[in-house]
């Protein structure tokens, strides 16, 4: 593990993330500039160093960070120049949340440490009740997290379940952060503080409540009714819908949170999907591959079932592509339909671009849109010149292979969406040929690391 890489992701980068950045750095800079003034203000006790600072500052960055991540998570539109749209943020809450995590074993580290140094009994710092003096419903949050931080990497967990898992981890640092703050302690102790860390948990506990309890209700959603469901071959379907009221104004390359109300046993879930109409249709389209129970079950919808379309979000739009004249698009699989509707809105916008398309599929018959590229899109003023690529004859894709057909790459950027392996593996390909960071734009189809593909270059 470099230090440009944590739990086998990649960090997010400066340049793509720097709103994000600011706003973590910054928070951090303010925790460690007010637990410094505490120190300074009143006297410092003799055994504070070195490992009763270093237990505090862990505790309180780990607060920090968490309020961060959640945050991150939210699914506000306010919050997504931010992080630079949902995906991202999501991105960059699988970092800051594990780091949170971390944080705070080394917390508990260093107050053993703290109380060997002491002479206190250790028990107390990992045992509940072994005294009087025992923080036991600390300690007893502690291994709850440790329990349902393992578990959110247990990837047999079906989603919904690692959900709840994840719902669940916030609260339990919420109320066992609220708990530390009002013991006394270093928090308590320095008003300026333990208003930074009220503004923190207040900042994360809304967060937190915002997206699992009102979400659903409050969160922007538009009512759709069913148009048709369109098999489109290998496993694929287009689902056409109509608002009923309101229509939902979108960029293209946006995804939406899918909900089916009437769907006995899973009307609560929320599904992501990209978005592959353009948004000067009015009737909206998802295109989806059916992998599980709920899009299997979308595929038996009939006409007029009545839909929930929360969105739009995501930052894989034009305005992160607007300054570059010179695209490659590479779609994997069912990873084109961003694709989709950025072509069909090129149709209409009269701009002029330079674009590569790459259809990356495994044989012919999994290229369910190649006769619709070929057919509507490529009458765009756009020069568009079009591969599809499956890798049954032409084998794996490489970033080098595409270098030189377009030679030279320099003042491309490279759009990538698909499943999270195959985008780690061509980002980092992209970046090795020296493409900038902030030119590789990247839609992973997954929101969970899922086991050895779990890496990502953001
Ligand atoms: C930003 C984004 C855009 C996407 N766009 C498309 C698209 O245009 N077309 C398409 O076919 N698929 C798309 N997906 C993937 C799609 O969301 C999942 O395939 C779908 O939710 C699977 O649900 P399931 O119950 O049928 O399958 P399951 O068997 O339950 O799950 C299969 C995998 O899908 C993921 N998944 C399941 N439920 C959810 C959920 N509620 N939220 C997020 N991921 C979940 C999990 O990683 C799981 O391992 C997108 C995913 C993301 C994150």
């Amino acid at each position: 593990m470099t230090l440009r890489t944590v739990f086998g992701r990649r960090l997010p980068s400066l340049e793509a993330y720097r709103p994000a950045w600011i706003l973590t750095l910054g928070s951090l800079l303010i925790t460690t500039v007010l637990w410094s003034a505490a120190r300074f203000r009143g006297v410092a006790p003799p055994d504070l160093w070195p490992w009763r600072a270093c237990s505090q500052l862990s505790v309180l960055w780990s607060v920090t960070l968490m309020a961060v991540a959640m945050l991150a998570i939210v699914r506000a539109h306010a919050l997504e120049p931010v992080f630079g749209g949902l995906d991202r943020a999501v991105r960059f809450h699988k970092v800051l949340g594990p780091s949170a995590i971390l944080l705070l074993i080394a917390h508990v580290i260093f107050v053993a440490l703290a109380a060997f140094q002491n002479g206190t009994a250790i028990g107390d710092v990992f045992i509940p009740f072994w005294s009087q003096s025992a923080r036991s419903l600390d300690i007893l949050a502690f291994y709850l997290l440790l329990l349902l931080g393992g578990l959110a990497y247990d990837h047999r967990m079906s989603y919904e379940r690692w959900l709840a898992v994840h719902r669940l981890l916030g609260l339990v640092f919420l109320g066992g952060t609220v708990h530390a703050a009002i013991e006394p302690g270093t928090i308590a102790d320095f008003e300026p503080l333990r208003t930074w860390m009220v503004i923190l948990m207040l900042a994360g506990g809304a967060a937190w409540f915002y997206r699992v309890l009102l979400f659903n209700r409050l969160g922007p959603h538009y009512r759709y009714r069913l148009q048709t469901v369109v098999p489109r071959g290998s496993n694929t379907i287009d689902l056409v819908m109509r608002p009923v009221d309101r229509r939902m104004m979108y960029e293209p390359g946006t995804f939406v949170f899918l909900r089916v109300p009437g769907m006995e046993g899973q009307q609560k879930e929320l599904h992501p999907f990209s978005l592959s109409s353009s948004p000067v249709d009015r009737d909206l389209r998802l295109s989806i591959r059916t992998v599980g129970d709920f899009t299997r079950r979308l595929a038996a919808l009939t006409p007029r079932t009545d839909l929930e379309v929360y969105g739009p979000f995501g930052g894989f739009t034009p305005l992160h592509y607007a300054p570059f004249r010179r695209l490659v698009c590479i779609g994997a699989g069912i990873g084109i339909t961003p694709f989709l509707g950025m072509l069909a809105f090129e149709l209409s916008n009269h701009d002029f671009r330079r674009i590569w398309l790459y259809y990356v599929v495994r044989n012919d018959q999994e290229a369910v849109y190649d006769t619709e590229i070929r057919e509507t899109y490529l009458a765009a003023e756009s020069y568009i010149d079009y591969v599809l690529w499956p890798t049954a004859h032409r084998g794996k894709i490489t970033a080098a292979q595409v270098a030189s057909e377009i030679a030279p790459l320099e003042g491309y950027a490279v759009m990538l969406c698909g499943q999270v392996s195959f985008i780690a593996d061509l980002a980092g390909q992209f970046r090795a040929l020296g493409v900038p960071r902030d030119r590789i734009i990247i839609e992973e189809f997954a929101f969970r690391v899922t086991g050895r593909t779990g890496r990502s270059v953001p």
